[in-house]
């Protein structure tokens, strides 16, 4: 990437995060992409999690200590001194199950270096070796199967000196580097990418791979291209991921688009290609002060996400779209020192939004939405006469789309000559979702629904 590097690029349009979209394939203006097996994208995203380290009250005090002066004290008066140090791994189950039994994916994040406490691989001072170790564990294989996992920088908190591993010292002005302040201004997408893959490599030494990141608040804000670079190149170098993805921008207006950004395209027409999706979510942290010392009422909390009759709500808001609702929270906030009124709220959202779509949405971890992005803004179409050919830099499974075809005949779609596609059979259902493999008529021609595999292949309608 380094020629793209060195480049100052422009904004292309007025957005809250850059759009730097770089090269797109030539796509049939007969053929759309649609939604992964014909169902909208639902994620759950959860920041500032880690093992057992409480992040609301231990970042707390630091954020008090540089904040204060500017953000105001009032701000930081809580009674952090009493909340828990530790989110037990009891709690850590308790969800992981309630979300595996109503089938809720997202992304997870693990701060390598929590709030300067300790490090998840090396030593994790107040607990011992073993409850470090089945911490990970618990993240690794109970955690993982259904959730992401991101590293959130390298504490959250104070920016760190990758050469010493030690914070940086304080400003001439007495004020403090932190991760969500603007450390990034000036950086380079190198400077960055190395800040990045330092803590995606600590990561790596305790066996948790990562196919994406997310910014400790405004991390990267004042250097937003070149944090999608770097970015990337962190992700490549560290992991060798094959479609990077990010996690920083809150679109929760209701006018605002949640739809993911594949950004920084580049030799798409190679086997690897680069870009880097940038992936928004449809709320901000709406069940209360993220660090869970104030949690919202039940009541407000949950009719804002999606209301008893299920009408209203950003979440009905954003599905009725047909655009990616991932909706967020803040650990901490989740565990709420205990309290256990936020994860009440979250279930009763959950339930909702199952009882209302059913199988309208299909829960998705956030690689998993990047993927299918990265496929439908890459993939070359082209249609002519009865064949429609994909050249897809990636796959993804549950790969839908509609073609618009003349004729009464009965389309017939049969394996093409440079793939191994299953014959397809035809859906009962003439709405709602399609199986892979399946396909039906829609009222301009045909809808289907492949496993896109990566490079070409070539459907014949007939
Ligand atoms: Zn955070």
């Amino acid at each position: 990437m380094a020629g793209i590097g060195g480049l100052v690029l422009p904004r292309f349009a007025a957005a809250p995060y850059p759009i730097v979209p770089g090269e797109r394939p030539k796509q049939a203006r007969s053929v759309s992409v649609l939604n992964p097996y014909g169902q909208v994208p639902v994620s759950f995203i959860i920041d500032d999690s880690t093992t057992l380290v409480n992040m609301g009250h231990f970042c707390l005090p630091q954020f008090a200590e540089a904040w204060s002066s500017t953000k105001g004290p009032e701000r930081f008066n809580v009674p952090w001194q009493t909340w828990p140090k530790e989110i037990p791994d009891s709690f850590v189950r308790e969800f992981g199950e309630f979300c595996r039994e109503q089938g809720v994916k997202g992304k997870y994040s693990i701060v390598p270096y929590p709030a300067c406490v300790g490090w998840i691989d090396r030593v994790l001072p107040g607990w011992s070796r073993s409850e470090l170790r089945d911490s990970l564990k618990l993240v690794r294989d109970f955690m993982m199967p259904d959730w992401d996992i991101h590293p959130e920088m390298i504490s959250h908190t104070r920016v760190i000196d990758l050469k010493t591993g030690r914070p940086l010292p304080q400003k001439t002005d007495g004020g403090y580097w932190m991760e969500n302040g603007g450390w990034c201004e000036g950086k380079s997408a190198d400077e960055i990418g190395d800040y990045i893959a330092y803590a995606l490599q600590i990561l790596k030494n305790v066996d948790l791979p990562c196919e994406g990141f997310t910014t400790p608040g405004g991390f990267g804000s004042p250097a937003m291209e070149n944090l999608e670079i770097g970015g990337m190149q962190a992700l490549r170098s560290v992991f060798k991921v094959e479609v990077p993805h990010y996690f920083k921008y809150v679109a929760s207006g209701s006018d605002e688009s949640t739809l993911p950004q594949v950004e920084f395209a580049s030799g798409i027409d190679t086997d690897s290609p680069d870009f880097i999706v940038n992936i928004p979510s449809c709320t901000g942290d709406w069940f209360g002060d993220w660090h869970g010392g104030n949690p919202g009422p039940m009541d407000e909390v949950v009719d804002r996400h999606i209301t008893a009759d299920f009408q209203q709500g950003r979440m009905v808001e954003v599905i009725r779209k047909g655009e990616p609702a991932c909706f967020l929270t803040h650990w901490p906030n989740m565990y709420a020192n205990g309290a256990g009124q936020n994860f009440k709220s979250f279930q009763a959202i959950v339930k909702r939004i199952n009882a209302a779509y059913g199988d309208r949405i299909r829960w998705m971890k956030l690689s998993e939405i990047a993927r299918y992005w990265a496929a439908k803004e890459l993939t070359a179409i082209e249609h002519v006469g009865n064949s429609v050919t994909l050249n897809a830099p990636v796959g993804t499974t549950g790969f839908m789309l509609k073609i618009d075809t003349p004729g009464n005949a009965m389309p017939r779609i049969v394996a093409g000559p440079a793939n191994t596609l299953d014959q397809m059979k035809e859906a009962k259902q003439t709405r709602g979702p399609l199986s892979s493999g399946e396909w039906r008529h829609s009222k301009t021609g045909i809808e289907l629904c492949i496993e896109l595999r990566k490079g070409k292949s070539v459907l014949q309608l007939s």
